[in-house]
């Protein structure tokens, strides 16, 4: 046999790349396709610098269905660390994305929750890199049957000094998921919340809504006592789970409507409105947040317990 020439062994290595992420599409639950995206849908995803937050880089997110979650990419001089990293089809896509700033290897992978808009390409990822992650996304992701399992766990907090940078990873309780992490990069005054914090519209222009997923530990209740603990920390950057770049004060409007959702069920329990007309019963049309009629149902099961 020939010896292979270096395009052929090159081919077989994105061969090998594309095998790996296949492998994973095929384990995941709810199987991804990769979606047609638009030219003008394509340059918005695009890896782009955050303003005054030197080698941090957003590769953005819009949506759990379409383009995934915001992924965070830390540059430094001793190898990359990035946040979260959409779809089990992702990893070329974000690669691609990070040879663009960058030569340095992903040395580190931070998951923010188990969901597979976020962690889907973990599998991919973890021949080269760690995965870090809270324990209850190990939980949840065994659970759930999805590839690419972290096996480097914390309960609290987890620290990374990397290239003179350090990363915490923060467990601040329960809310979007049981396992959810806010990521704090301190020396930049910049988080990657998770789906802790969502704003905007998706990339088919629908609003986002804080989703409780209760079936993973999700709890609306305890919702805003998990954003005062990140609210505590010392940032004025922020990159939400799905949408864009925003400020702390955008966090706290956050708070704040979700408070309102919560205050408005339970004002409506202790008026002795029953499940079945919780929906009909509740305004909530001005927090612009749309909802499906299971999730305030869902709502009022827990605030009624
Ligand atoms: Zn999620």
């Amino acid at each position: 046999m020939p010896k292979p020439s270096l395009t052929t062994h090159r081919l077989s290595l994105q061969l090998l790349a594309l095998l790996i992420s296949a492998m994973g599409f095929y384990q995941t639950v709810n199987a991804q396709q990769r979606p047609t995206l638009t030219a003008e849908q394509q340059q918005r995803m695009l890896i782009h610098a955050v303003a005054d937050k030197e080698n941090l880089y957003v590769i953005p997110g819009f949506d759990g269905g379409m383009s995934g979650g915001n992924v965070a990419v830390l540059v430094t001089e001793d190898g990359v660390l990035i946040v979260d990293n959409k779809f089990s089809y992702s990893y070329l896509d974000i690669m691609e994305m990070v040879r663009r700033v960058t030569s340095q290897p992903v040395r580190y992978v931070l998951n923010t929750h188990h969901h597979a808009d976020h962690a889907g390409s973990n599998a991919s990822f973890m021949p080269a890199a760690q995965v870090v992650a809270h324990r209850n996304v190990r939980k949840n992701m065994l659970a759930n049957d999805l590839p690419g399992v972290p096996e480097i766990l914390f309960e609290q907090s987890a620290t990374i000094f990397l290239g003179g940078q350090e990363v915490q990873s923060h467990h601040f309780g329960r809310g979007h998921t049981d396992g959810d992490s806010v990521i704090f990069f301190p020396q930049l005054g910049a988080v990657h919340t998770g789906d802790l914090f969502v704003w905007g519209e998706r990339l088919d222009g629908s609003t986002l809504a804080p989703f409780i997923d209760f079936a993973n530990g999700g709890s609306a209740a305890q919702w805003t006592a998990t954003l005062d603990r990140l609210l505590a920390l010392d940032f004025d950057t922020v990159i939400p789970g799905h949408g864009p770049i925003l400020r702390k004060a955008d966090v706290r409007v956050f708070r704040s409507k979700f408070d309102q959702l919560l205050s408005r069920v339970q004002i409506l329990i202790d008026d002795g409105v029953t499940r079945d007309s919780i929906v009909s019963a509740i305004d909530i049309e001005d927090l612009n947040w749309p909802m499906p009629a299971t999730r305030i149902e869902q709502i009022y099961d827990e605030l009624i317990r």
